[in-house]
């Protein structure tokens, strides 16, 4: 790294030549010529440090050890999905103020369920590079029913926003994932999101960012990267007894379309319909975003100008891993393993081209994650169980409905993570109270088993919700027009086990401790080794960035500046 150069020189200019005036400018910016935001999908707080004795000293390590470790950061909000978490990190604010309050919500004015950053009014760049039905495993990815992206539904400003607003768009900023909606939400409303299109296995973006891609990405996406994999398989790194964990049982992990449940998992030949599909549920997919990231940093020549710069890298891999085999698998610690080579390359580049300590990197995640179910009910946890969507209308509170208020079937909408949507035309047509009939359907709901609360839109509008930290996460997660009737939080580790059909090992979303913790470090730029115990949010991080450079912070941020870092 180059602080020891640094360090060696600021000793010979102090004995060599101590009146010079300037020593200061010279030696230490005055701000950081590039902000690196790295998010890792899914990683949960203390997944790292469970991990950290198989890891080299210059990816995961040199972020653990040189850097501002928070261990103990938890999201405030209820449903702690994909986007809502993403959205959190660039804004520093609850989804209540940002708007995502799901990967998918019921829109009453579209009168059907929208993906989060669907947006009609744009098209892909790429033609047929949105969401091939027949191959998509997403099923939240699968509810898009338009191939536009844009991040319009953010409503909040994001710090990469303001970094540009601030100088009149002279910083650059650019994000970049697997995921449209891990690029979308952390580029913002002015900066640049590219993605990776499993229909084509290109990285692309919308007609909100570009009328035509950069030379640079279509040679790029001509070189064809994915394709090294064709035939090759992700095979263990180390020897099975180095693992930290060994395997208590492997009966929830999943055979995607013969992707195998145990190592070695065979990507199969380019043409195989599902073959970036496998990239992306193991460690290649964040090789090859970072090797995307690294070709726009550098023909980008991202910290090489007067203004800070901007890049964020979203690393998705650990989270489609977890999914298929759970966070205490033989996977899951591999593919760190082998995502910990991957920062390393990555912070090798950012070093070789702007050096880190003119760099501000801040990684954290999105969500956390629970163990898979099975394991934990091996282990003694009774309640563990897996839940029918299905049990959530019974045939007692359609009776109780039609009953109390004269309405049908009809009047439950859908389920969407985490909301009940009723009906309001019907309820309203009935002249009945909307908060009468949410009341109903919450007390009934939240008697059956698997179910620990359901809390109803009316009581939180209008202050009526019993105070306690679950509701609390529950009340941040509600946005008037976005959000459904009823919010049903689940028993701790029970969920509905459905992914497109699939039953899966895990999967997060929840309010408890497993789903809202995450770990934040900053590295780099003047900013000292400690580790942080006390309780933060992710919410900090974009107040932080912002007040470390002195700009205005995102429109609708409400955490707080973590001042280990802007004081250090
Ligand atoms: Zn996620």
């Amino acid at each position: 790294m180059k602080s020891s150069d640094i360090t060696m020189s600021i000793l010979l200019m102090t004995f060599c030549l101590p009146v010079l005036a300037n020593t200061q400018e010279h030696t230490s910016p005055t701000k950081p010529s590039l902000v690196l935001q790295i998010t890792v999908d899914g990683l949960r707080g203390d997944l790292l440090e469970r991990y950290k004795h198989n890891f080299a000293k210059s990816g995961f390590r040199y972020l653990m050890d040189q850097g501002t470790h928070y261990t103990n950061a938890h999201y405030e909000h209820g449903n702690t999905e994909t986007i809502v978490g993403h959205v959190s990190l660039a804004t520093g604010a609850p989804p209540s103020v940002h708007g995502m309050v799901g990967n998918i919500w019921y829109d009453r004015q579209k009168e059907r369920l929208v993906y989060n950053v669907e947006d009609d009014s744009y098209s892909m760049l790429t033609i047929g590079a949105g969401v091939n039905q027949s191959t998509e495993v997403d099923p939240t990815q699968k509810a898009a029913q338009k191939d536009g992206r844009s991040p319009v539904p953010i409503l909040s400003t994001t710090f990469s926003d303001e970094l540009r607003l601030s100088n009149n768009g002279q910083s650059k900023a650019f994000s970049v994932s697997i995921k449209d909606r891990g690029a979308i939400s952390l580029g913002g409303h002015a900066g640049k999101a590219f993605w990776f299109s499993k229909s084509k296995a290109d990285f692309v973006t919308s007609n909100y960012y570009y009328d035509e891609y950069p030379q640079w990405v279509t040679e790029w996406n001509d070189s064809n990267i994915p394709a090294q994999y064709s035939g090759k398989r992700w095979e263990m790194s180390l020897p099975r007894e180095q693992y930290t964990l060994q395997e208590i049982s492997d009966e929830h992990k999943v055979d995607l379309a013969g992707f195998n449940r145990s190592f070695p998992h065979p990507y199969g030949p380019e043409s195989y319909p599902y073959f970036p599909t496998m990239l992306t549920l193991s460690p290649a997919g964040d090789e090859i975003t970072a090797n995307f990231a690294t070709t726009l940093l550098k023909e980008e020549k991202l910290g090489l100008g007067q203004h800070t710069d901007y890049l964020s890298v979203s690393l998705s891999s650990n989270d489609y891993v977890v999914h298929m085999y759970g966070s205490n698998s033989l996977e899951t610690e591999d593919n760190l393993i082998r995502l910990d080579n991957t920062i390393t390359t990555l912070l090798e580049t950012v070093d070789q081209q702007v050096g880190l300590e003119n760099t501000v990197i801040v990684l954290s995640a999105d969500h956390g994650v629970p163990e898979s179910t099975p394991v934990a009910n091996q282990l003694g946890l009774k309640n563990a169980q897996y839940f029918n969507k299905n049990a959530l209308v019974s045939e007692v509170l359609l009776k109780k409905l039609k009953h109390e208020f004269g309405l049908d079937d009809s009047a439950i909408l859908l389920y969407a993570q985490p909301y009940l949507y009723l009906n309001h035309e019907m309820i309203k047509g009935k002249g009945v109270s909307l908060g009468e009939v949410q009341r109903v359907v919450a007390d009934e709901i939240a008697q059956i088993k698997g179910v620990a609360a359901a809390v109803t839109s009316e009581d939180i509008k209008n202050g009526r919700v019993q105070n306690s930290r679950v509701t609390t996460l529950v009340e941040n997660n509600y946005h008037p027009t976005r959000s459904g009737d009823v919010y049903i939080v689940f028993e701790p580790r029970s969920y509905i086990n459905d992914m497109d059909g699939i039953t899966i090992a895990s999967t997060h979303g929840s309010p408890w401790r497993y789903d809202t913790h995450v770990p934040i470090i900053f590295a780099g730029y003047d900013i000292k080794a400690q580790t942080i115990s006390r309780e933060v949010t992710p919410y900090d991080i974009a107040p932080t960035l912002s007040n470390k450079l002195g700009i205005t912070l995102p429109s609708g941020a409400t955490g707080t500046t973590l001042k280990e870092v802007t004081q250090p």
